[in-house]
């Protein structure tokens, strides 16, 4: 198969690797002089990350006045993973190009740029914007880095998005959230043979307890469910670290981390107020990070057309998070994008190449019809 421009392009942006952890300065480079190049006007807004990496976001525009429509994408991807496959040295077999980030989501990236950059923009009347974030496996930190600091996004949010996150082309119009409590007992390490000691571990056993009781509550009671989910519950969940504490040695510090798969109406408030209420009765410390669920109405414009130049006759819900949660505040995003999110983080990385050229049509369209 002779790689077209869509695929060609998917393949230069997975040979320059850009991991979470370190930073995506290269991989920026190569997407602002393209975009320049293809006439946006760029804005690159870098920060230095906790391990000192330089993180750099890009918000481009084509085309004037207010409105129109924005792609949204992320430029990091996870760990390589380099043990037996080569990650960066993408490689086309059969129909399927495959790499680390080809899928998710350096593939659905470059169908963006491919129809932005080709769309037929005199006649338009609104612009089109492109974004590439940074550390968006990582708390989404870029995404609300240019919330902001964007000048060119101030003020001038487009009025429809498209995050552009492998969907497998059927429009997506809200997903879960998630949030996770982490909850803290200090006690003292000594031998045992001293009885010196404090073992962290039982001072929280009674909170496990309850948090063991909450499983059937938070399962089975109507009001913390979502039907418009599969499946309609949170996903509650635990994790127990003792520092891997020997078994003769008390524990000086155990950590137990809660997770809630948020929705929107599923009374999540009062389930986080359940769990960490508890703990503060037992004297434990308590934190929590909080990532919303992401919803716009099925009959939104964005959605609608999404669904219209699909043909897919319904949008639907997915348990996965994604930044449109960062941006609807400001904009109305639909979630549709090339390759399937099971494809996502694996080793041997594929996306279907019939469906990145899809996509580019899939995404012209949209552009001529919202930006018209
Ligand atoms: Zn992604």
């Amino acid at each position: 198969m002779i790689p077209d421009e869509v695929t060609k392009l998917a393949k230069q942006l997975v040979s320059i690797p850009s991991e979470t952890t370190r930073s995506n300065a290269a991989i920026s480079d190569f997407l602002q002089s393209w975009l320049q190049e293809h006439g946006f006007t760029v804005e690159r807004l870098s920060y230095v990350d906790a391990l000192g990496e330089e993180k750099v976001n890009l918000i481009a525009k084509l085309g004037n006045g207010k409105g129109g429509l924005g792609f949204f994408s992320h430029s990091d991807t996870v760990h390589g993973d380099p043990c037996g496959w080569n990650p960066f040295d993408p490689v086309i077999q059969q129909d399927k190009l495959i790499g680390r980030g080809c899928c998710d989501m350096k593939g659905p990236l470059a169908a963006t740029l491919i129809a932005a950059a080709t769309a037929a923009h005199g006649q338009l009347s609104k612009p089109v914007y492109l974004v590439t974030t940074a550390d968006e496996e990582n708390g989404h930190v870029g995404a609300r880095y240019i919330i902001e600091h964007s000048a060119l996004l101030e003020d001038n949010w487009p009025e429809n998005a498209i995050v552009a996150e492998p969907t497998g082309m059927v429009p997506v119009y809200a997903h879960k959230g998630g949030a996770l409590i982490t909850v803290t007992a200090h006690g003292k390490a000594a031998h045992t043979s001293t009885e010196k000691g404090v073992s962290a571990n039982f001072i929280i056993a009674p909170f496990l307890a309850d948090m063991a009781a909450l499983v059937p509550v938070f399962r089975n009671t109507e009001r913390f469910k979502n039907h418009e989910f599969n499946p309609p519950t949170n996903g509650f969940n635990m994790t127990i670290d003792d520092g891997n504490c020997r078994p003769n040695v008390t524990a000086a510090k155990t950590v137990v981390r809660l997770s809630l798969r948020l929705m929107p109406n599923d009374h999540h408030d009062e389930q986080m107020a359940m769990i960490e209420d508890k703990a503060k009765a037992y004297g434990l410390e308590v934190e929590h990070r909080i990532l919303e669920p992401f919803y716009i109405s099925p009959d939104a414009e964005v959605i609608q057309t999404a669904c219209r130049v699909t043909g897919i006759p319904k949008a639907v819900t997915v348990s996965y998070g994604t930044e449109a949660e960062a941006y609807q505040k400001f904009t109305e995003p639909v979630i549709l994008g090339p390759g399937s999110i099971e494809q996502a983080h694996t080793k041997g990385e594929w996306i279907d190449i019939e469906q990145l050229q899809k996509a580019v049509a899939v995404f012209s369209k949209m552009i001529e019809l919202l930006c018209k």
